[in-house]
């Protein structure tokens, strides 16, 4: 049993009752088990269940792509009990029906649990803020205009003086659209390899500048999500100096791929911010180590072959192939391909590598993985406390795998990382008490 929020670390024989953790014993001392289900998880961890937050489940509005039914099922598969999901749905989560539509699937589903994060403005323009309160009243935790960068400072601003007096986080994309220009990947030698148009890392870096500031003027809580360059984290390491209540999060695609990823997975491995070079996600990972990354979220960002542009681009990508530089056709059709991965299913198995490198320890990977993101959300979880809801996640650290996107319980299957060997994944998914999940049987 791994519990970092009370430091506890060591061999436990646990007992759930009524959606709660009734006991949690050191082995071999008798918990009362009256009529309980006996699960052998010796050799596993037993950790808070696990909780990714930034994920778009596309539903309401892209059925094609995902559902909260089946985004949920692919989450409790990788081992979380909570996603929270993001706003850029059609309609937008810019009002409080659509949450409570959201909230409403998510029952249904019996699955892992959904927090919907709010827009910060209206139909994500970027312009009219949404009803901060009533957003919280109907039950969001996180306001981001995820996918769109929020150009105007002052929209910002007040967004933060709401947010910030109800006591919620607002996440940031962090994107300087005049310096990014659409680019479809890191600025440098792949994308001049491919003939495709670069996105360089001051398009993040010169906004997370702009927005550390208004952060650190405002006392307000800003996340900056998926951080993917060294610059970035410089500046929240000096914001955090300057008193900004600021956290970050890292993908698992960030701290385990470089731009050269595209040249096999073309499309698969194109996102917004895009991959970067190796000293960048070497600078990803050493700040996961020192600390200055709080948490991984995975952008699970499911898209269709169609969106993707697959079919176009057949043949030019590949495994166990590099691509040559795209005709001028097929450069526009690289582009116009849409961006995100998808990442449910492998982050837990992406993660345990850092654990397996010895980068960090267990229990650094359960506090990115449950109790940061529980904080960032305002949620009471992440902990396994006796009184706590039976939120678990029970994993095997050692199990070795082979990714195959054919078998994702996601809808969708565009993942640069099939067939990738990976160690460690969820055995069993219990939200309030209930297994969600089961991976004991083949
Ligand atoms: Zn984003």
């Amino acid at each position: 049993m791994i519990d970092p929020a009370s430091a506890l670390d060591g061999q436990y024989d646990v007992l759930v009752r009524d959606g709660k953790i009734a006991a949690a014993e050191r082995a071999g001392t008798r918990i009362n088990l009256h009529d309980a289900t006996l699960v052998d998880a010796s050799g596993w961890w037993i950790v808070p269940g696990l909780i990714d937050p930034h994920v778009h489940l596309r539903d309401p509005g892209f059925p094609e792509k995902e559902t909260i039914l089946t985004g949920l099922r692919a989450a409790a598969a990788g081992g979380f009990t909570t996603v929270a999901a993001m706003a850029n749905t059609s309609p937008v989560n810019d009002n409080p029906a659509t949450t409570r539509y959201m909230l409403e699937r998510a029952m249904e589903a019996r699955s892992a649990r959904l927090v919907p994060v709010s827009a910060v403005t209206q139909g994500l323009r970027g312009i009219e803020p949404v009803d901060f309160a009533a957003m919280a009243d109907a039950g969001a935790r996180l306001f981001s205009d995820d996918g769109i960068p929020i150009d105007d400072a002052m929209v910002l601003s007040r967004a933060l003086d709401e947010t910030g007096r109800l006591g919620y986080a607002v996440a940031l994309h962090e994107e300087d659209r005049a310096l990014s220009c659409d680019g479809a990947l890191n600025a440098g030698g792949v994308a001049e390899h491919l003939g495709v148009s670069g996105y360089p890392d001051s398009a993040e870096s010169q906004r997370v500048r702009r927005d550390l500031a208004l952060a650190i003027g405002s006392g307000a809580a800003v996340h900056i999500a998926h951080v993917s360059t060294p610059e970035s984290l410089e500046l929240i390491r000096a914001a955090r100096r300057h008193g900004a209540q600021v956290t970050c999060e890292v993908t698992p695609h960030h701290f385990t791929l470089d731009e050269s990823a595209a040249l096999t997975w073309g499309p698969n491995a194109k996102m917004n911010p895009p991959l970067r070079n190796r000293d960048d996600v070497e600078a990803l990972r050493a700040a996961i180590r020192d600390g200055t990354i709080d948490m991984i979220a995975t952008d699970h960002a499911p898209h269709d072959p169609k969106s993707k542009r697959m079919e176009q681009l057949a043949g030019l990508f590949g495994p166990g192939h590099q691509a040559a530089r795209l005709e001028h056709d097929a450069a526009e059709m690289f582009a116009d391909a849409a961006n995100g991965v998808v990442g449910l299913e492998t982050s837990l198995g992406l993660a345990l590598d850092l654990v397996h490198r010895s980068l960090i320890e267990p229990a650094r990977l359960v506090e990115m993985m449950s109790l940061k993101p529980a904080a960032l959300l305002r949620l009471k979880a992440g902990a396994l406390a006796v009184g706590a809801t039976a939120d678990v996640t029970v994993v095997d650290p050692n199990l070795e795998w082979t990714v195959a996107p054919e078998k994702f319980l996601s809808k969708s299957r565009n993942t640069p990382f099939a067939g990738m060997r990976l160690k460690g994944r969820a055995m069993l998914t219990i939200v309030a008490g209930e297994i969600v999940y089961d991976g004991r049987k083949p």
